[in-house]
């Protein structure tokens, strides 16, 4: 049919008939928004600009988080007692990245690491560096690299990476006194 397209099946007015057709429209989207950290995460957020990793421990279990969330998740009890926690820990899981998406700010390949922090029962994630991604093994110790002190702020950002400590690799399967080995007898 005259003014039909093939494709589409539609119709089109005499005006754009012939006319290429659009098969995507390119929408730049941007989205704005205000974070509101809570009690619990503006402690933790307070404690990273003056350097300091700062976990809760819960009055009941013993177990200390980081970052905190203000309450146990197993007791359902309010984390009261802050913990000044050392910047050295263990490699817990990792993950390696080989995948390059948009607005990506590392270079791939490069590796991602829960790092259980010595005294801490819960990972935090955090970008691990100076290590060949193929050198990465759970277990590894490692520690926290700061930023400059003038770029350091209420951000996670104020510590640049983990990178190996040259400690002797931790028993993967007894961590130290807290951990996975305990959480898996819980
Ligand atoms: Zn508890």
């Amino acid at each position: 049919m005259p003014g039909t397209q093939e494709s589409t099946g539609l119709t089109l007015p005499k005006a754009l008939q012939g006319v290429e057709l659009v098969k995507s429209v390119r929408t730049p989207a941007e989205l704005r928004y205000q974070y509101t950290a809570g009690a619990a995460t503006t402690r933790f957020l307070t404690g990273l600009a003056q350097k300091k990793i700062m976990g809760e421990r819960c009055p009941k279990c013993g177990k200390v988080y980081v970052p905190p969330r203000g309450c146990c998740a197993s007791d359902g009890v309010p984390t009261t007692e802050q913990v000044d926690l050392p910047h050295k820990g263990t490699v817990t899981s990792f993950c390696i990245v080989n995948v390059q998406f948009y607005g990506q700010a590392m270079e791939v390949p490069y590796t991602s690491a829960l790092v259980l922090l010595d005294g801490a029962d819960l990972s935090l994630m955090h970008l691990l560096q100076e290590v060949a991604v193929e050198d990465v093994h759970i277990g590894m110790r490692v520690e926290a690299v700061w930023v400059d002190d003038d770029k350091i702020g209420p951000t996670l950002e104020s510590i640049r990476y983990f990178r190996p400590n040259g400690e002797p690799d931790a028993d993967v399967a007894q961590p130290g006194e807290h951990g996975w080995g305990e959480l898996e007898h819980a």
